[in-house]
């Protein structure tokens, strides 16, 4: 470990704010995440720099030091001030000490010691210092033994967690985040104080509970924070849809799976493919219907009918709650929750040219995401189903390669135009426009002829002359 700091505290830039930190007669410390990455020996450009004493002072004074002095950006309200060098980011602020209203987590901050400022910090692994100036540069200031949980993989609170998870509950949320991210368990009356405090939820904003579920999304294995979420009763509060998904229901002996751990494992799957946040909401939602389409057949069992299409109209809802991008991201999800079961369907009969195409039509330039979501979404306990599933998803994949190249399907343009369609037969806009389209469309995506403007227009003039419409004569007009 010693080596590690010893190492980083010869950068140049922790000895310039060392320097500068000595003239201004002010202790000054790195403190927080930067210290827990560098002894986990996960690299990270964010530096927290803590000062007793003012901290736009010191970050000015680095500034002038490297000169930059235009790039300090400072931030009045907050007493804390920016600077950005080389590829760092490094926040500089005073030691404070703060205390909590009931209804806010934003606290009432005053000027505070080194110690102050540590017991604010929301995790021993996240209150641990090293100081820069002169005699005691790279002195280790741990006093809630951070080093040793960071050891151990334990996320604890300094301080009593009640009190820390109710002055701000978004901690709640950050505990479970960094016990996924890092692989570490929270430590047992921490874990109860979540459980305790969980109704504290309700004064966090919904765009701060977001950015800790996204990093938990976005974990190597992001099951474990949304376990963790359900265990501490997180859950039915962030995303009462997912909760509801827990649980199965069970009629004449015959139960469901449990949609909830199917859909984590599918989330799981995914993760081992694809670092796309929204293909990862994707797997989170495609199921989300289940519970609101499920219905008990008579002699067929359990059934979900429609729960795609269901599921696909109730992202916007769960978009617009939880304040995530409400764009193409969005549209990108409802599409790969509406289309999450057509691969499947088509190896499970046959893989047929035509459907191949209309696949590749619907799904366009996303075929890839959707085939890598459909191959995580087999999570058959029978090896044997599994390995004979992916291996026709190899045969899929396949097939839509030689088509795509074949038949330019995937980002599938008109071969006759709706304006060369009112030229030719000189009508104006109209429905006759669409179904001519239509048909032509249905023709290639059918095999019945191929993706070009004479067999196209050829298509055109017999599908015309069946409603009724024939050219009109050039020259004539
Ligand atoms: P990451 O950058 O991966 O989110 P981090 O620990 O650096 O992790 P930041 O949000 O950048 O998290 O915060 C920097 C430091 O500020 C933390 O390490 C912690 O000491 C402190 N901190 C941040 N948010 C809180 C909070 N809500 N309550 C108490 N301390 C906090
Ligand atoms: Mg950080």
């Amino acid at each position: 470990m010693d080596k590690k700091i010893q190492k980083i505290l010869n950068r140049n830039i922790f000895k310039v704010i060392a320097q500068a930190a000595d003239e201004l007669g002010q202790p000054a410390f790195v403190i927080g995440g930067f210290v827990r990455d560098i002894i986990l020996n996960r690299p990270s450009t964010d530096i927290d720099i803590m000062t007793v004493g003012n901290g736009i002072m010191l970050a000015e004074k680095v500034g002038e030091k490297l000169g930059l002095k235009q790039k300090v950006t400072v931030f009045k309200n907050f007493g804390t001030a920016m600077l950005r060098y080389r590829n760092l980011d490094i926040e500089f602020v005073g030691a404070r000490r703060e205390s909590y209203q009931r209804n806010s987590r934003k606290p009432i901050v005053e000027d505070g010691t080194l110690e102050d400022d540590q017991k604010r910090r929301d995790f021993t692994i996240n209150a641990m210092a090293i100081q820069l100036n002169g005699q005691n540069y790279g002195d280790f200031i741990d006093p809630f033994n951070g080093i040793e949980d960071l050891r151990l993989g334990i996320i604890r609170t300094p301080l009593d967690p009640d009190i820390t998870f109710s002055d701000d509950p978004l901690r709640m949320m950050r505990a479970i985040r960094f016990a996924t991210q890092l692989g570490f368990s929270i430590n047992d009356e921490t874990l109860s104080a979540i459980a305790r405090n969980r109704n504290r939820m309700s004064i966090v904003s919904p765009e701060r509970t977001m950015e800790e579920l996204n990093k938990i999304v976005l974990a190597d294995k992001p099951s474990k924070g949304i376990i963790l979420m359900e265990e501490t009763g997180l859950l039915p509060l962030v995303f009462p849809e997912l909760q509801k998904m827990k649980g199965v229901d069970s009629i004449k002996g015959i139960a469901h799976k449990d949609n909830f751990y199917h859909t984590l494992k599918v989330l799981d799957q995914l993760a081992h493919k694809s670092d796309n946040l929204w293909l990862r909401w994707s797997a989170i939602l495609h199921d989300i219907a289940k519970p609101a389409t499920k219905r008990f057949v008579e002699g067929i069992g359990w059934t979900f009918y429609g729960h795609n299409y269901v599921g696909a109209k109730m992202v916007p809802g769960i978009f617009k709650r939880m304040k995530l991008p409400l764009n193409e991201k969005m549209k990108f999800v409802q599409k790969m929750v509406e289309l999450h079961m057509r691969p499947i369907a088509l190896v499970e009969e046959e893989v047929t040219d035509s459907a191949v195409r209309r696949l590749l039509f619907d799904a366009g330039d996303d075929i890839d995401d959707l085939m890598t979501l459909c191959e995580a979404d087999i999570t058959s306990k029978n090896q044997e189903k599994v390995r004979r599933h992916l291996e026709n998803f190899q045969i899929v994949r396949q097939k839509l390669k030689e088509i795509d190249e074949k038949d330019a399907i995937r980002n599938f343009q008109p071969p006759v135009s709706g304006e060369e369609i009112m030229e030719t037969f000189g009508i104006p806009p109209g429905r006759e426009i669409g179904i001519i389209k239509n048909a032509i469309k249905d023709a290639i995506l059918d095999g019945l002829i191929s993706n070009n403007h004479e067999e196209a227009y050829r298509l055109m003039l017999d599908k015309a002359a069946e409603i009724g419409l024939y050219p009109v004569n050039r020259q004539a007009t």
